[in-house]
């Protein structure tokens, strides 16, 4: 299907793509590309876990004290979050702070665990997120979010459900070259405890290395960027063909 009429007939039918993976495996550059030749939208789920962790460390909450987690889930209810859908340049607020940079800073990794592992937390992340995907579907456009629990907990009826897996040093390389900028071996080491570290505690709450049923799985390990696109892309157009018939 060429892009018009893909993006045609997701205007009829509304879409969801849920992606997963674990850290580095291209899951952001590729939903984005995705997200912009289909015409629809982008979720970062990360990204609000990250602004969770933001606004946790700004309201000074302590995440060693007892009862820091009932806290840290209230403070998701309170928590004025915005963000754009736009895959070429999207935007994080917390209430009227622009947060898109400011999360991604180390630190925000660092205690990301706390805020990942509380179960009320990640029901009320699953509740909003899925609602965003409905949403747009319903408003005969789509959108595609990533992930490490899109495809199984937050949509496992999305129309397209991705696991975008990559062998762990082509992830670490794409890791230390997205921080550093080089990938030299100083860089790779301490990036890989970085990463290990992440995804040892991401994976006590989601599984998001092995497929569920009916998933399907792309390893981008020796692909490009628009390699792996074209491969999303295909279970697009099959999964609008098949609703259309
Ligand atoms: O994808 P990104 O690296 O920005 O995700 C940051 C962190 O947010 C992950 O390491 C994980 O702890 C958490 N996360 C999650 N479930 C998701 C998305 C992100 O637990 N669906």
């Amino acid at each position: 299907m060429n892009d018009d009429a893909r993006r045609a007939a997701i205007g009829r039918l509304g879409i969801t793509i849920a992606i997963d993976g674990p850290a580095g495996s291209g899951k952001s550059t590729v939903s984005k590309a995705v997200a912009s030749r289909a015409g629809i939208g982008y979720l970062d789920t990360g990204a609000m876990y990250r602004a969770l962790t933001w606004f946790a460390l700004e309201s000074g909450v302590d995440f060693g004290a007892e009862g820091s987690d009932g806290l840290v889930a209230s403070l998701a209810d309170r928590m004025r979050l915005r963000l754009d859908s736009d895959p070429h340049d999207p935007h994080v607020w917390v209430g009227e702070t622009e947060v898109t940079a400011a999360i991604r800073e180390p630190r925000i990794a660092l205690a990301i665990k706390h805020i990942s592992t509380n179960l009320k937390v990640r029901a009320w992340m699953a509740a909003e997120q899925r609602r965003r995907m409905m949403e747009a579907r319903q408003q005969g456009s789509g959108m595609i979010a990533e992930g490490r629990d899109i495809t199984t907990v937050v949509c496992p009826d999305a129309d397209v459900r991705i696991l975008l897996l990559a062998d762990q040093e082509a992830r670490l390389r794409r890791r230390t070259l997205e921080l550093y900028g080089d990938a030299t071996e100083e860089h790779m080491e301490i990036v890989r405890a970085q990463v290990e570290g992440r995804d040892k505690a991401d994976s006590a709450v989601s599984e998001f290395m092995t497929a569920a049923p009916g998933v399907e799985t792309v390893d981008s390990t020796g692909l490009d960027i628009a390699g792996v696109c074209e491969a999303i892309l295909a279970y697009v157009d099959e999964d609008l063909a098949a609703r259309e018939a």
